[in-house]
C-alpha cells in the first residue's frame, strides 16, 4: 500500500532519465513519502515505549528479566518495588494519572483485591489464555498466575515418619499436640490456606482445624517461614506450613539441614497452591505494549526464568520447573480457582481470629 501511494504521488515516477528531476523536487518528493508513511502507518511507534511497573516482588527477581526484555525488543522498563499495601494505595491515590502500566504483586489475596478496588483492567489475549490456566488466573482477565508456590507440610525426618502424615486438617488432631510450628496468621499466605480450606470445608469444620491446630502449638506463631523452619530443625516442633520456594531457598544456604517436604491432600483436595502474578493498569499509558510485556512473561524461557528466581512452578504447564524444584517430587495441587483466596479472606481473617490463632 505503501509503495503503490508513493508510486502514484512521486513526482519522477515513470521517468528515469539524468536530469528529469530537479533536487528540490525529489526532496519535497522525500518528504512527502515520509509524511505518507506516517499517515499510512501512524501506529508504528519511531522509538519503542518505555514501560513503567510497579512490583511486590523483589527487584533481584524482576530486573534480570526486564533486562533481557529490553535487549530483545528495545523497550525500556522502569519500575519501583514495595509491599502491595502500599502499591495498591498509590495506584488508587494516583488514579487517571498514574505513570504504571502493570502491577505484579504476590499471592491471589492481593491481586483479588487490587481488580476489586478497580485499578486493573480485564485483557482479551489468548497467548495469556492459552498460556495460564484457568484456576491462576482472574475469570475476568484483570490479573494473570506467573509462577506457583505450594504452602505444604514440612517436617523432621528424625522425628516423624511421612506415613504419619496425610492432611492439613490431620494436623489438628491430639496426635500433633505440641508438635506444630505456624506462621501468624497476619500473613496473607495463612489467611489464603484457610480461605481455600472454608471453600472446601465449610465454616464449621474450617474452624475446628484452625482450632486444633491452635490447641497443638508448640510455641507462639512466627513471624516468617524460615524461623519456623529452623525452629523444627533445631528441635522445638516436629512439623509445619511452609511456602516451598523458603524451604528451596534455606536448603541452599544449608544443604545439611534435616527438613522434608511433605505432599498433604492427595486423595482429597490437592496440595494448597498460590501465585505471584501481575495485571496491567486500568489507565496504563502503553497498554498494548504491557500486554506484550505480560504475554513474553508467560512463556518460553522467561516463563521458566520467572519461576526459577525465587525456586517456584512455572504457572504454564508446558515449561519446566528448576531441576531443584522438580527434585521435591510431584503432587496433585488443589484447582479451587486461587481467586477463592481474596473473595473469602475477610472471613478466614475473622475464623482465625475467633479460633485464637494470632
Ligand atoms: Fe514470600
Amino acid at each position: 500500500m505503501f509503495r503503490k501511494l508513493t508510486g502514484r504521488f512521486s513526482a519522477c515516477s515513470g521517468d528515469n532519465r539524468p536530469g528529469s528531476c530537479s533536487p528540490l523536487i525529489v526532496l519535497r518528493s522525500m518528504a512527502l513519502s515520509a509524511l505518507l508513511f506516517m499517515l499510512v502507518f501512524p501506529a508504528v511507534p519511531i522509538h519503542a515505549a518505555e514501560l513503567i511497573v510497579y512490583s511486590e516482588r523483589n527487584e533481584s527477581l524482576i530486573k534480570p528479566l526486564f533486562d533481557a526484555y529490553t535487549q530483545e525488543t528495545g523497550v525500556d522498563i522502569r519500575f519501583i518495588t514495595d509491599q502491595a499495601g502500599p502499591l495498591l494505595e498509590r495506584l488508587k491515590a494516583e488514579g487517571e494519572n498514574t505513570p504504571a502500566d502493570l502491577l505484579i504483586t504476590v499471592d491471589a489475596g492481593n491481586l483479588w483485591l487490587a481488580a476489586q478496588v478497580g485499578v486493573l483492567s480485564s485483557v482479551a489475549s489468548e497467548v495469556l489464555t492459552t498460556n495460564i490456566p484457568a484456576h491462576l488466573r482472574d475469570p475476568d482477565n484483570r490479573w494473570f498466575g506467573l509462577s506457583v508456590r505450594a504452602r505444604t507440610i514440612v517436617y523432621s525426618p528424625d522425628r516423624v515418619r511421612p506415613g504419619e502424615l496425610t492432611t492439613y486438617e490431620d494436623l489438628a488432631s491430639p496426635k500433633w499436640k505440641g508438635r506444630l510450628c505456624l506462621r501468624t496468621s497476619k500473613k496473607v499466605y495463612n489467611q489464603s490456606l484457610v480461605a481455600m480450606m472454608l471453600e472446601r470445608l465449610g465454616p464449621k469444620e474450617t474452624e475446628q482445624v484452625v482450632r486444633g491446630w491452635v490447641r497443638n502449638l508448640a510455641t507462639t506463631p512466627f513471624s516468617n517461614d524460615t524461623m519456623l523452619m529452623e525452629a523444627i530443625a533445631a528441635g522445638q516442633c516436629d512439623v509445619g506450613i511452609v511456602n516451598t520456594y523458603y524451604f528451596g531457598r534455606l536448603q541452599r544456604e544449608k544443604p545439611d539441614i534435616k527438613l522434608s517436604l511433605f505432599w498433604p491432600n492427595q486423595n482429597s483436595s490437592g496440595v494448597h497452591v498460590n501465585v505471584s502474578g501481575a495485571g496491567i493498569t486500568r489507565y496504563a499509558k502503553h497498554r498494548t505494549e504491557a500486554v506484550r510485556l505480560l504475554e513474553w512473561l508467560s512463556a518460553g524461557e522467561a516463563q521458566g526464568a520467572f519461576a526459577d528466581m525465587n525456586l517456584e512452578y512455572p504457572a504454564n504447564p508446558q515449561v519446566q520447573p528448576d531441576p531443584a524444584v522438580a527434585a521435591w517430587g510431584s503432587f496433585t495441587p488443589d484447582t479451587i480457582n486461587v481467586t477463592v483466596a481474596g473473595r473469602r479472606q475477610a472471613e478466614a481473617v475473622m475464623l482465625m481470629d475467633r479460633a485464637g490463632y494470632r
